[in-house]
C-alpha cells in the first residue's frame, strides 16, 4: 500500500510552499486508499519555535488535509517527532560506525572555517577535507584526552554515480566527489537531518517521499544513507519552485504575496479555494479536462498524479486565487458567509459580540447583498461602510446625479411615501411598490428615477440591488438622508 507523509520543521506557521507539498503528499495518498503521516521535524533545536508544530497542524485540518499518522493521534510507528526517537535513531548510527561507514570527527569549528577559507581562496567549492577519516586508535585517545568532542560523519564513497530517481525530475545523477563527509550526529549527540530523515522513512515505511525541490540537494546523501542502512528507496517527488508574481524567487521576506495559510484563513480565504488554487501550482488534469480550473477536495482525489506534477517552476499568482475564493464564496450559503463575515464586523464595531435574531438575519442579508463581490470575507467591511455611518460620502458622479432637474421632486415623492410607513425596515417588495408610485406620480423612471435615489441614499451611482439596500438601511436613516437634499 501507498504510504506518504508531510514533515515539517516546527519552525513557524504553515506556509503555502508546505501547504502544497502536503497537498501533493496526501493527495497521492488518497488516491490509492493509502496512508498519510505528518511527522514532526525538530532536531534542529536552535529554530524550532513554541507553538509552530499545533500551527502547523491547525493549518493542515483547516485546508480538509486530514492524516491517519502523527504527534496528536499516534499511529503504528509513533512516536512521530523525532526527538523523540533519538534512541532508535542510535542503533543505526553504531550500525554504521561498526562497518566503517561512519566515523567520528574531532574538527572543531575554527578548523572547519580555517580550511573553507582555504577552499573558497584556492577557487574551490567548500568541502570537508576528511582530516579525521582515518585516526588510529591512539590519535583518537590523544583527541580526547585534550577535551575534543566528536561529531559523527558519514563516509562518502569516492568515485561514485549516485542516481536519484524522481517521479517529477526523471533520473538525476550526481558525482560523490562532489558531497563531502557529512555530519550525521552533532558533537551533543543530536542527529541531523539528512539522517534522521532516512531512518524515520525507511522504519515508518513510507513508499513515497513528496517534498519541495530546494531539497534535492539532500536527496544524494540520503540516497547512500539508505544504501549503507540497507533500506529500500522511496519514490522521490520533488515539487518545483512557488515563484513570486514577478516570477523572481520568494524570500519568506517577500512582500508580493501573503505567504501563511492563517493568513488567509484570517482574511476570509476558504480553505476549498486555497487548496484548489495550491493544486495548480504544478500539477495540471490530464486530456479533455487539460484547461479546467475548479476542483472539489474529491474530485482531485480522483485525478492527482505525481507523474503530472511539473518540473517547471509554478508562478503565484494572487489574482486568480481571488477570482477562486470569489467563485467558491458565490456557491456557498449566505449563512456560513456572514458568519465568517462576523467577527471583522465586530472589530469594525458594527455589531455586537452577542446578537439577537434580529441582528442576525440583518446581517446574513447584508452580508447577501454583497456576498456576489467578495474576493474575501473581509472586504465586507469596507463595501457596507454606508450601512453603518449615519453621514454619506458623496462620489463625484453621485453628486453629478443628484445636480438634475427633475431630483426634488422625485426625492420628495419618495421620501413622502417612506413616511407614510410605520415600518423601521420596509420590505425590498414595499420599496419597489413605492417606487412605482413616484413614477406615477412624478411621470419620472428609469434612470432618471433610480439613480437620483440611489445617489441620495448610498452616496454612490454603483451598487447592489437598491430596494434591498434601502430595506436594509431602514426607514429613520433613509429619509434623513433624502431630507439632506431636499432642505
Ligand atoms: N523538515 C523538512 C522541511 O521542513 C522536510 C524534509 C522532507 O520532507 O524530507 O523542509
Amino acid at each position: 500500500t501507498i504510504r506518504t507523509r508531510y514533515a515539517p520543521s516546527p519552525t513557524g506557521h504553515l506556509h503555502i510552499g508546505g501547504a502544497r507539498t502536503a497537498l501533493f503528499s496526501y493527495l497521492w495518498a488518497r488516491k490509492n486508499g493509502g496512508s498519510f503521516a505528518v511527522r514532526i521535524e525538530d532536531t534542529d533545536v536552535e529554530r524550532n519555535v513554541v507553538d509552530a508544530e499545533k500551527k502547523q497542524l491547525a493549518g493542515l485540518k483547516w485546508l480538509g488535509i486530514d492524516w491517519d499518522e502523527s504527534v496528536d493521534i499516534g499511529g503504528p510507528y509513533a512516536p512521530y517527532r523525532s526527538m523523540e526517537r533519538v534512541d532508535i535513531y542510535q542503533k543505526y548510527v553504531e550500525q554504521l560506525l561498526e562497518a566503517g561507514q561512519a566515523y567520528r570527527c574531532y574538527a572543531t569549528p575554527e578548523e572547519l572555517e580555517a580550511e573553507r577559507e582555504e577552499q573558497l581562496a584556492r577557487g574551490e567549492a567548500p568541502k570537508y577535507s576528511g582530516k579525521y577519516r582515518d585516526l588510529t586508535l591512539e590519535q583518537e585517545e590523544a583527541l580526547k584526552a585534550q577535551g575534543r568532542v566528536a561529531s559523527i560523519r558519514f563516509r562518502v564513497p569516492e568515485g561514485q554515480t549516485i542516481t536519484v530517481k524522481d517521479v517529477v525530475r526523471g533520473t538525476v545523477s550526481f558525482d560523490s566527489d562532489g558531497i563531502g563527509d557529512f555530519i550525521i550526529v552533532r558533537p551533543d549527540g543530536r542527529p541531523t537531518y539528512n539522517f534522521a530523515v532516512v531512518v524515520d522513512d525507511a522504519l515508518m515505511k513510507f513508499t513515497h517521499v513528496v517534498r519541495g525541490e530546494e531539497h534535492m540537494s539532500n536527496t544524494p546523501r540520503q540516497v547512500l544513507v539508505y544504501e549503507a542502512l540497507g533500506f529500500p528507496v522511496p519514490v522521490f517527488a520533488h515539487a518545483s519552485l512557488i515563484l513570486n508574481p514577478e516570477g523572481k524567487k520568494m524570500s519568506k521576506r517577500d512582500e508580493s504575496i501573503i505567504q501563511f495559510i492563517d493568513q488567509y484563513r484570517d482574511l476570509g480565504y476558504l480553505p476549498e479555494a486555497v487548496i484548489n488554487f495550491l493544486v495548480l501550482l504544478g500539477w495540471a488534469p490530464e486530456g479533455e479536462e487539460k484547461e479546467r480550473e475548479l476542483f472539489t477536495k474529491e474530485e482531485l482525489i480522483a485525478r492527482f498524479s505525481l507523474e503530472r506534477v511539473s518540473k517547471a517552476p509554478a508562478v503565484f499568482d494572487p489574482g486568480k486565487l481571488k477570482w477562486m475564493n470569489n467563485h467558491y464564496i458565490k456557491e456557498s450559503s449566505v449563512e456560513r458567509i456572514a458568519d465568517l463575515a462576523w467577527p471583522h464586523l465586530e472589530r469594525a464595531g458594527r455589531v455586537s459580540a452577542d446578537p439577537d435574531e434580529q441582528e442576525r438575519q440583518w446581517v446574513t442579508r447584508l452580508v447577501g447583498l454583497y456576498q456576489e463581490q467578495l474576493d474575501y470575507v473581509a472586504q465586507i467591511v469596507d463595501l457596507t461602510t454606508l450601512f453603518f455611518h449615519t453621514e454619506v460620502e458623496y462620489s463625484e458622479e453621485a453628486r453629478e446625479v443628484l445636480k438634475g432637474e427633475q431630483v426634488p421632486q422625485v426625492l420628495a415623492a419618495f421620501m413622502a411615501e417612506l413616511e407614510k410607513s410605520e415600518d423601521s425596515h420596509v420590505s425590498a417588495d414595499e420599496v419597489k411598490g413605492m417606487l412605482k408610485t413616484v413614477q406615477k406620480a412624478t411621470g419620472h423612471k428609469g434612470k432618471q428615477l433610480f439613480m437620483p435615489v440611489r445617489a441620495a441614499v448610498t452616496g454612490q451611482t454603483h451598487g447592489p440591488d437598491l430596494r434591498e439596500t434601502i430595506s436594509l438601511l431602514g426607514t429613520e436613516t433613509v429619509i434623513s438622508r433624502l431630507r439632506h437634499f431636499l432642505d
